[in-house]
């Protein structure tokens, strides 16, 4: 039986990030764990999913998710484990790295799964441990759903789950209801009619159309969403044009758009759409721009008796004091796709993964959260969760909130 040390395995993962619906190294190595283990192994499960069943005898199922993919960053981390993994992306080689630290997610997964495996004595029922392709572009839980998840390897009681955060190594965060953000990606194509630079008289100009677009995208959030609610347009790529002297036919916005609350989306997507086909008029475009919503993430909400049962299970893994809520997170997660489908409760919480020293003088959470502000987060090509105690409390949290769930 291969039993590679969790740290190990982890740089081991680090060091082959691998992009959405592409996990096919780190999919066989979930499965070659789980197997090993002693779970009834499924690989190629909505795409790359891979899905371990673990029956010990009657009692409730609990569903423990980790997603898999990496993102197309360059790590500069400098640490000696650090990814140089490079991979193709839509025709063009692009840098990959786990600089969302899936691989975390993966690794206290396996580690749990083990150790729930090798104790069954103290609990009953079963567990589902799910590796969920492509979290970061959307689609991984709902494809593994599509995939007929529940009707080949039954339905859960609760879907469980953690996402590592740059918070310090120790703490665990639980929020009740809304934890992470509904996210849409709208693209927007305005559409100009190109010509000389030296002659805008007789052409017209989907860079200008785009700049005044994005100016006045910024209203959506500072005078059409009242000051109580929460929501975020970021207008993130603006492409238009190759040369000084050409005006283009066209550009193109990007636009990332985080809600809680299904109202305020509406009405934020609304007023783009509205906004995007006005500023068009205005500048006299000759055709309508097209506004397409390419990925649609539904807010990740736990369930709030099912996350105060899970928090005070938690307490147990690093005391009470350490189990904080952190507040709405404007990230998103597709982790939710599960629990609703099921028709269950979902808890996921934050694993804290940064250096603690970084935090030392921080006594009140609000301290720490000013400080998490300054340290490279999720995403970022610096982001480096410290391996331990990191990997020992994302492992102990997950099988601690799972015997929450299942029958003594
Ligand atoms: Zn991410
Ligand atoms: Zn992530």
């Amino acid at each position: 039986m291969i039993d590679v040390n969790l740290a190990d395995l982890y740089r081991d993962l680090h060091q082959h990030p691998e992009l959405a619906f592409a996990e096919t190294r780190t999919a066989a190595v979930a499965a070659r764990e789980l197997r090993a283990a002693g779970f009834e192994t499924t690989e190629g499960v909505g795409g790359t999913g891979v899905v371990g069943v673990l029956r010990n005898g009657d009692g409730p199922t609990a569903l423990l998710r980790a997603d898999m993919d990496a993102l197309p960053v360059l790590e500069k981390t400098g640490l000696p484990y650090a990814s140089t993994a490079v991979a193709d992306r839509e025709g063009e080689r692009v840098p990959v790295a786990h600089a969302c630290g899936h691989d975390v997610h993966v690794t206290c997964l396996i580690g749990a799964a083990r150790r729930l495996a090798a104790q069954r004595e103290g609990w009953r029922g079963t567990v589902l441990a799910v590796f969920q392709p492509a979290e970061e572009v959307g689609g991984g839980a709902e494809a593994m759903v599509d995939d007929g998840l529940f009707d080949r390897f039954g339905k859960p009681d609760v879907v469980l789950g953690q996402h590592v955060a740059p918070i310090p190594a120790g703490f665990l965060g639980v929020r009740p209801g809304p934890a992470f953000a509904a996210a849409d990606t709208v693209r927007v194509v305005l559409h100009g009619r190109g010509g000389h630079g030296s002659r805008p008289e007789a052409a017209v100009d989907p860079v200008v159309m785009a700049a005044a677009t994005v100016l006045r995208l910024q209203t959506v959030v500072s005078r059409e969403i009242a000051g109580g609610d929460t929501c975020v347009v970021t207008v993130g790529a603006v492409r238009a044009g190759t040369v000084a002297n050409i005006i283009p036919d066209d550009a193109e916005l990007l636009i990332s758009v985080r809600s809680y609350d299904p109202v305020v989306r509406t009405r934020a997507l609304t007023a783009i759409e509205r906004i995007v086909r006005a500023e068009a008029a205005a500048s006299g475009a000759p055709r309508d721009p097209e506004v397409t919503v390419l990925s649609s993430f539904p807010a990740a909400v736990n369930d709030a008796e099912a996350a105060e049962r899970t928090r005070a299970a938690l307490a147990g893994v690093v005391g009470a004091e350490r189990v904080v809520d952190p507040g709405p997170v404007t990230g998103s997660e597709d982790v939710g796709v599960f629990a609703t489908a099921a028709g269950v409760p979902l808890v996921y919480w934050l694993l804290g993964g940064a250096d603690p020293t970084v935090f030392a003088g921080a006594r009140t959470f609000d301290e720490l959260r000013h400080v998490a502000a300054t340290i490279p987060a999720n995403h970022s090509p610096l982001f480096a969760p410290v391996i331990e105690p990191t990997l020992d409390i994302g492992v102990a949290a997950l099988v601690t909130a799972t015997h929450a769930w299942l029958a003594v």
